[in-house]
């Protein structure tokens, strides 16, 4: 389904980010990328994204090479990959219901199809009572949940989470994780890039680990150590 076949990152000021970095990832996986800031964690989510090019190697997204898809063709692979953000990117000035509906509104859609969709997704993070609320009202959980919501708006077949819950307080982390794993149940693939050893020793899943760009664990069913 994703595969990085030798993939080398080097960012235009010189900085080697990935270092021949093989590896693939099957439908319906969970998969935690952890390693140390700096470890080049974001840099695989951008390339998978098409955010960022690899210098060398190539990315597949179901058989299609990412480097080589055409500007036209970026949206379709952006509505199969749903991406969370560390800082949520959520509007100040819009609501929960309006950040979640405007993904879908930029694609046209009818207003009755955008709020039966938006308010499935809304009720899978269990933020239907919120719905009304400004980001401002909202806890670091509840503002993660909303990126969730927002990132699951085209049903995508990939959903990434980079850091999801370094800006959760830590008694809201497990909501956080909770949701993704259920994500992941009913058949999602999850791929979360993370630095905390308590969530990934806990969920026992595949385990990739990044040091300085390489590859040095993936194991599954692992534990954070590497
Ligand atoms: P992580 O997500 O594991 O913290 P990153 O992928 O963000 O790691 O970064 C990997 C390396 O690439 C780091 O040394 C970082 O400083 C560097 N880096 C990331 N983005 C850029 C950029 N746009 N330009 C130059 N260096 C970058």
């Amino acid at each position: 389904m994703i595969k990085f076949s030798e993939i080398t990152k080097r960012y235009p000021d010189g900085t080697l980010a990935l270092h021949q970095v093989d590896l693939e990832i099957n439908p319906g996986e969970f998969v935690f990328v952890v390693g140390p800031s700096g470890a080049g964690k974001t840099t695989l989510i951008k390339l998978l994204i098409r955010e960022e090019q690899p210098t060398s190697g190539s990315v597949f997204f179901y058989g299609q090479e990412v480097n080589k898809l055409r500007a036209k063709e970026l949206p379709f692979l952006r509505r199969q990959i749903g991406v969370v953000f560390q800082d949520f990117k959520l509007l100040a000035t819009r609501n929960v219901f309006e950040n979640v509906s405007l993904a879908l509104e930029i694609f046209g859609k009818r207003s009755e199809d955008v709020r039966e969709v938006v308010e499935k997704v809304i009720g899978m993070v269990g933020l239907s009572q919120k719905m009304n609320s400004f980001p401002y009202q909202l806890s670091g959980g509840e503002k993660q949940r909303v990126s969730i919501a927002r990132a699951l708006v085209h049903n995508p077949k990939v959903l990434v989470a980079d850091e999801p819950t370094a800006e959760v307080d830590p008694g809201l982390t497990w909501g956080i994780i909770d949701i993704l794993n259920k994500i992941n149940l009913a058949g999602t693939t999850v791929i979360v890039a993370t630095h905390d050893p308590d969530i990934v020793n806990t969920l026992k899943r595949r385990v990739i680990g990044l040091d300085t760009g390489h590859v040095v664990k993936d194991d599954r069913g692992g534990s954070y150590e590497f």
